[in-house]
């Protein structure tokens, strides 16, 4: 998700560090940090917030001078946004720091397996158990940091790219990746790792992108590449052509073009860990009981804008699974009315920031009615989530581009999660009823896929289109929903008037 830096060479790694944190902003971030090496000791700095606020610590409180260093900035999917949670982790001993971007699935797991060991974890993030899992089995390793990372990243199931020092080798930066991006900048007497080319392509153009599955050795001399078994791996070099802001946006000319294209990761993300050991479906933070979900008699949706069409689709699954009255409302509509809420409502509220005004004055009355708030919002600790019973994140990273299209995406994944979920403790399907449908979930990022190949088509099709005087999308139920999203969407997008239209009210 966010951005990962990590440096070795001449120069003094913390300005090479901060400055890529820097080129990366774009990506969108809640927290930030730093780790060096220096004479055989690792040092850490980390804060919540903007970079502005890591660089003051830094100036109140300075690294010592080093070569070698990583940077991390994060958006927080497990625990919030904290100075505690920002990264680098670092192990017991104090000897490892590792920043992680992604989300490892089995970590819960690994942390009970920690702890029972005797580990004391000092954070909330699913990262912290790769800190205190490198240190363990490092002496196994005849202190060999990438072979340790090999070790450990066969036991992580999920999206990660790590990277990680060790104060005992000050001469090496360790990086993994597994459906999580990571690049390495190859210069000349130093080596550069990070999330995308923008961190380092004032220092170097030539690049080397690592496949999946594989962990990188990083010296000042040295790039060695090997699978997670420890075989050498097949990597592509290139030389990047792109001036630095394409380059934050990875090559495509906008944001969203970009965020488009991430929409198959951002489903399976947001699928990632949702399906118990005991196969059964699991929300993130659950401060519900099952007694007071098989209370509800009514479900009320509230979101505004792109948000309120997903809960469209929300009301389809959650009536047809769970029988259980279904309405959508705007949200600035729903608080100037005087709505129906009582202890049996059940509220819905949905947005990407989890600030927005609308829907936070909505669920507050709801909560004076007694009602419960369950939330599907993508960023973690924000006031929709925290004022709410319970919640379902959305995975889709930060999104930049004003309109939404990754979020909205798995809005609507989020949506059905909950419609199962709340099957599931009613009764209302059998648990292999309900793995069915999340197998065909688990297939759609395969399916965006085959959408997003379409591109060269829809180019056509939107040139034809270009100069009419009014669109009109249709579509019948789910696709009724799409339909006033896709003519929001143009509304937005090329301000030409369109309208969202139920198929059989054409007539
Ligand atoms: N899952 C990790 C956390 O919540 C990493 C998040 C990220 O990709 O920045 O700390």
């Amino acid at each position: 998700m966010c951005g990962i830096v990590g440096y070795v060479g001449e120069k003094q790694a913390l300005s090479v560090v901060v400055e890529g944190l820097r080129r990366l902003e774009y990506r969108g971030y809640d927290s930030a940090g730093v780790a060096v090496v220096a004479d055989g000791l690792l040092d850490t700095r980390k804060k919540a917030g903007k970079l502005a606020n890591l660089e003051s610590l830094l100036g109140t409180d300075p690294l010592p001078q080093s070569t070698i260093g990583i940077g991390h900035t994060r958006w927080a999917t497990h625990g919030g946004p904290t100075d505690a949670n920002a990264h680098p982790h670092v192990s017991e001993d104090g000897k490892v720091a590792v920043i992680h971007n992604g989300i490892i699935e089995n970590f819960a797991e690994l942390r009970a397996e920690l702890t029972s060991a005797g580990v004391t974890l000092s954070s909330e993030t699913d990262t912290e158990v790769v800190a205190h899992l490198l240190a363990a089995v490092l002496p196994e390793t005849d202190h060999d940091l990438a072979e340790a990372m090999r070790r450990v990243c066969r036991r992580l199931s999920g999206a990660f790219t790590l990277v990680a020092v060790h104060s005992d080798i000050p001469d090496v930066v360790v990086g993994a990746r597994r459906n999580s991006p990571l690049v390495v900048g190859r210069g000349d007497g130093e080596n550069f790792l990070a999330s995308d080319v923008a961190a380092f392509i004032a220092h170097t153009r030539f690049a080397t992108e690592l496949g999946q599955d594989q962990v990188v050795e990083l010296r000042r001399d040295e790039v060695v590449v090997t699978t997670f078994d420890g075989d050498p791996a097949e990597v592509t070099e290139y030389e990047v052509t792109w001036d630095a802001s394409a380059a934050e946006k990875g090559g495509y000319e906008t944001f969203m073009a970009k965020e488009i294209a991430e929409q198959p990761k951002a489903v399976s993300d947001t699928l990632l860990g949702r399906i118990g050991t005991d196969g059964r479906l699991k929300l993130d933070e659950m401060r519900l009981t099952d007694a007071e979900l098989r209370e509800v008699d009514k479900v009320v949706v509230i979101a505004c804008g792109t948000a309120y069409h997903s809960g469209m689709v929300a009301k389809y699954a959650i009536e047809h699974w769970t029988r259980i009255p279904t309405e959508v409302e705007l949200a600035s509509e729903f608080r100037y009315r005087d709505p129906v809420v009582g202890p049996r409502t059940l509220v819905i509220a949905i947005s990407q920031s989890g600030e927005t005004m609308d829907t936070i004055m909505a669920l507050r009355f709801a909560r004076e009615q007694g009602a419960k708030v369950l939330a599907i919002c993508n960023t973690q600790g924000s006031t929709i989530p925290r004022e709410s019973d319970a919640v379902v994140y959305t995975y889709a990273g930060p999104e930049v581009a004003v309109a939404s299209t990754k979020a909205f995406l798995t809005q609507i994944v989020a949506c059905y999660l909950v419609a199962l979920y709340v099957a599931q403790v009613r009764g209302n399907k059998y648990g292999d009823e309900i793995a069915a449908v999340v197998r065909e979930l688990q297939d759609m990022p395969r399916k965006v896929d085959l959408v997003l190949d379409t591109t060269e088509e829809m180019k056509r099709i939107a040139d034809e289109l270009k100069d009419s005087p009014s669109v009109l999308f249709i579509g019948r139920h789910v696709g009724f929903p799409l339909a006033l999203e896709g003519a929001l969407k143009l509304e937005e997008l090329a301000y030409m008037p369109a309208e969202g239209f139920a198929a059989g009210e054409l007539k």
